[in-house]
This record gives C-alpha cells, sequence and structure tokens, in this order.
C-alpha cells in the first residue's frame, strides 16, 4: 500500500501556510508561506489557500492523487460539519464561505475544516507535547488567545460546533472590554497586542518605565520588549507582566476545574518568553489559585508546560485533521 500523505492549510489573517505530512511517522515534508491581504475578496483568498496546497504537494514531491485528504485550520466562527467559515475578523468580506467545497471540487481530495485553535491542539496532541497524553488542552497566546481541547483521545468542538473559545472565558468579572464584545476575557491580558496595550495605556497616563523613551520617539512597544524589561527588573513592565501569568493561571484553574485535562500547554510567541519568566510564575500562580483538595496517591493538577512544535502546529494539526476525519468516518478511504 502506498504511504498516506496528508495536506494541512493553516489559513491566517496575514498568512496562509500549507505542508504535507506523512501519517506513518507524522513528519512534516513540505511547508509553503503565501501571504495574504486584510482587504482581499473571499474568492482570491480561497484561490491563495489552493494554491499553497497544491505547492506543498509538489514540494513534498508528491502529486494531489497521493494525498489522502487536505484539513484546513481556519479562524472562525465555522461549522465543522457543514465545511462552512461564518466570519472571519481578518477578512471583512467574508461571509458563509463554503470553504471545503470550494478547496475539494478545485483539487479533488476530500477536504476537512477545523478551528484553527482546535486544529493546532490536534496537532500538538497527534504529533507534539501531548503524544503520550490522553487529555491535554492548549492556549495559544499569540496576537489573540486560541484554545483546543482533547480529551480521552478526542477533539472537543462542542454541540453548536464553537467550544474551546479559551481566550475568550472571562477571567475578570467586569475586566478590560475585548474585542468579542464581552469584558474581562483572558485574551484582554494574556494576548501579546492586549499586553503591548495594556503596557502604553500605563505609559500614557504617566507611569514611569525604562521603555518610556522610545515609546514618545514613537516607537511600536512588543510584548518581547516588555518581556525583556520585566526580566531585567522595569516596575511596570513587572507589573503587567505578572499581571498576564495571574490571569493565565486562572485560566489554567478554570480549565484544570471543567475539564481536568493530563496536559496544559502554552503555546505561541508569548512563551518565547521562556520558562523562568513566563512558565514558573503560572505554575507558582496556579498552586495560590489552585484548590487544596489533595487525593492521596493521585495527582489532580494538570501539568503545564509548554508546546513543541512552534509555529508548525497549525498546519502539522489541519493534516492531522484528516486522519481524524478518517477516525471519525467523515472522510472515507
Ligand atoms: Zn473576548
Amino acid at each position: 500500500m502506498a504511504e498516506r500523505l496528508y495536506c494541512g492549510v493553516d489559513l491566517g489573517g496575514t498568512n496562509i501556510k500549507a505542508g504535507v505530512v506523512r501519517a506513518a511517522d507524522r513528519c512534516q515534508l513540505s511547508e509553503v508561506t503565501l501571504e495574504t491581504g486584510r482587504e482581499l475578496q473571499p474568492e482570491v483568498v480561497v484561490g491563495k489557500l489552493i494554491d499553497a496546497a497544491r505547492q506543498a504537494v509538489a514540494k513534498a514531491g508528491a502529486t494531489l492523487e497521493q494525498i489522502t485528504g487536505i484539513g484546513i485550520g481556519s479562524p472562525g466562527p465555522l461549522s465543522h460539519k457543514r465545511g462552512v467559515v461564518f466570519q472571519m475578523a481578518n477578512f471583512k468580506h467574508w461571509r458563509h464561505q463554503p470553504l471545503v467545497q470550494a478547496v475539494s471540487e478545485a483539487t479533488g481530495r476530500p477536504t476537512t475544516l477545523e478551528n484553527d485553535g482546535n486544529a493546532a491542539a490536534w496537532g500538538e496532541f497527534w504529533a507534539g507535547a501531548g503524544r503520550d497524553v490522553d487529555s491535554l488542552v492548549m492556549l495559544t497566546l499569540g496576537t489573540g488567545v486560541g484554545g483546543g481541547i482533547v480529551l480521552d483521545g478526542r477533539l472537543i468542538r462542542g454541540g453548536r460546533e464553537n467550544g474551546a473559545e479559551l481566550g475568550h472565558m472571562i477571567v475578570q468579572a467586569c475586566g478590560r472590554p475585548c474585542s468579542c464584545g464581552q469584558s474581562g476575557c483572558l485574551e484582554t491580558y494574556a494576548s501579546a497586542w492586549k499586553l503591548s496595550l495594556n503596557f502604553v495605556e500605563q505609559l500614557a497616563n504617566g507611569a514611569e518605565s525604562s521603555l518610556r523613551a522610545s515609546w514618545q520617539a514613537g516607537a511600536q512597544i512588543t510584548s518581547k520588549q516588555i518581556a525583556e524589561a520585566a526580566s531585567a527588573g522595569d516596575p511596570l513592565a513587572q507589573r503587567i507582566w505578572n499581571e498576564a501569568c495571574h490571569y493565565l493561571a486562572i485560566g489554567c484553574v478554570n480549565i484544570a476545574r471543567i475539564c481536568n485535562p493530563d496536559r496544559i500547554l502554552l503555546a505561541g510567541g508569548l512563551i518565547n518568553a521562556g520558562e523562568k519568566l513566563l512558565l514558573e510564575p503560572v505554575r507558582r500562580q496556579f498552586a495560590i489559585e489552585d484548590w487544596k483538595l489533595v487525593c492521596e496517591g493521585m495527582e489532580l493538577a494538570p501539568e503545564i508546560r509548554f508546546a513543541s512544535l512552534g509555529p508548525n502546529a497549525g498546519v502539522i494539526g489541519a493534516a492531522g485533521a484528516v486522519e481524524l476525519a478518517i477516525e471519525e468516518g467523515t472522510i472515507k478511504v
């Protein structure tokens, strides 16, 4: 039997990434990145997506006929069952795009669609830092905060198909306003974008910081700079950074209470801050906020650690979603 190959596509606001993953060892064989743009019409974006998939297949030395299926990870809200993306914050013209139909018709390959946070979590479960456990929850700390839940080996999409939006779990009543319309979402404290925004807001209010001069000179303050300044002892950077770690820990406690996974994985650009600056304070704060019930001989708290696939989690997870679709019977082989 010919070896099974899956094509994964990660559709983002700035880039479309595609790659071919070999089923046998879950190894990524090719990688293609194409730029997208906010103002693009949906059919242009879909065309680019198909192009990225074709290029990834060719780069892997394969033909489309050799590809078992194509998996797409996309921001939502969307319907996995219907293969439709309802809306996308980064593409304002998107309304009810039948993405699966368009891609499968153009390529002739069976196609499946997952929320991008779910796909990334599935990727880590399938081929990354969750390979050795049955249950994990992942928080992707990027521009926003994405989430994904795998319990007892199953990807949890939710009855209404838009569950696991963990960046929008409320961690502070009447907290900061979120772009989703709620207040106090985890994302408003622990995303790279909001970290910078919250920091600059404090500077504008007159708070002292070593980054003030560069802000006054018109430079953008990044979460990386805030992490570095916090590490160097800057009091404002430390306050904003510690706040993010604190709310992340509260999010992790909520996750532990709801579904008690073996592992909570942190992913995304923010984890470049490293273990000492991010993981250790989150673990410490988790232990403080966590319940105090103990069970002798049984570890109740999930292990919190970094994900391992880096920026490729989306593509690998989307490819792995093809195998999931085969297991679930929605793609027939
Ligand atoms: Zn929100």
